[in-house]
């Protein structure tokens, strides 16, 4: 049995942890999660201990990034199957601090992000969602001070999104993307897929089928329009209702209308039953 890492729950503990840690000089990694850990999760903290001699995952349900009608109460919550796949990937450190040490009362500060936080995608659908993101991440890195923090790229908008609020407020973390992590069939690993019905699960993977048919097809010539209307035509027929199924400049997340504006990004949100789902490809 690898040795369960060490677990701080209150700011002081972490204090004493991450003086320990930093000793000898060592470069932390930070991988912000809230949980449910799957092998996507893990893929990041393999990411971390390649780049940093420690490795900090913290784990925290972030009321502030779900609205009152979103999943927070019954989001899933599986701590020691989390805590025994970090011991097995030897983390140092598990940061799960809880809702009153994150927000004490009187709590009244947010950071208020823009630019690729208002690019018209997760933020037309999650209005609230980027400001409790950024909000919830500065103060993550506020707390561990890491060299380097890892993010998915799963969630494509968020990781631009907290590699600018990194720059603009000079935090002295290096935000390292990492790739999407897919089940066999194609379909991107998440928390929320346990959601799934069988039925569901089944016709899930549709939202990776179509994406890797559009980028083919663009990179073949054909319009971006059509190739754009044809997918959402399949993805609505597999069942699903669509939020947004679009081509975004891979790095500004700015509209295009070709390739040639590229590099392009096909970016994907669509609900199946009351799970939502989100999913990206490069093209
Ligand atoms: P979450 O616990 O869902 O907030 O995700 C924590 C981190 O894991 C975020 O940076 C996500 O982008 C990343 N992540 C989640 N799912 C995947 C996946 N399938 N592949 C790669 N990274 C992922």
């Amino acid at each position: 049995m690898p040795r369960a890492p060490a677990v701080a729950r209150t700011l002081p503990s972490l204090r004493r942890a991450l003086e320990s840690l930093r000793a000898r000089g060592a470069t932390v990694a930070l991988v912000p999660t809230m949980g449910a850990l799957h092998d996507g999760h893990l893929a990041l903290v393999h990411q971390a201990k390649r780049r940093a001699s420690k490795v900090i995952v913290s784990i925290f349900v972030n009321p502030t990034q779900f609205a009152p009608h979103e999943d927070f109460g019954s989001y899933p919550r599986t701590w020691k199957a989390d805590v025994a796949r970090l011991a097995e990937a030897r983390v140092d450190l598990v940061w799960n601090p809880g809702v009153g040490t994150m927000y004490p009362p009187g709590f009244a500060t947010r950071i208020l992000t823009e630019g690729p936080a208002a690019a018209g995608l997760e933020d037309r659908f999650r209005p609230h969602f980027f400001g409790g993101v950024a909000t919830v991440v500065g103060k993550l890195f506020a707390q561990c001070r890491p060299d380097i923090a890892l993010f998915g790229q799963k969630d494509y908008q968020q990781l631009k999104v907290v590699t600018r609020m990194a720059a603009d407020l000079d935090l002295g973390v290096k935000v390292v993307g990492v790739p999407i992590v897919r089940e066999r069939d194609g379909l991107a690993m998440s928390s929320r897929n346990v959601y799934l019905s069988s039925g569901q699960r089944a016709v899930a993977p549709t939202l990776h089928r179509v994406m890797k048919d559009a980028a083919r097809r663009l990179r073949n010539g054909e319009s971006l329009e059509t190739v754009i209307a044809d997918g959402a035509r399949t993805i609505g027929d597999a069942g699903f209702v669509l939020d947004y199924f679009e081509a975004r400049h891979a790095e500004t997340l700015a509209p295009v209308r070709s390739i040639k504006d590229g590099p392009v990004r096909l970016l994907v949100a669509a609900r199946i039953g009351t799970t939502r789902l989100i999913d990206n490809i490069g093209v």
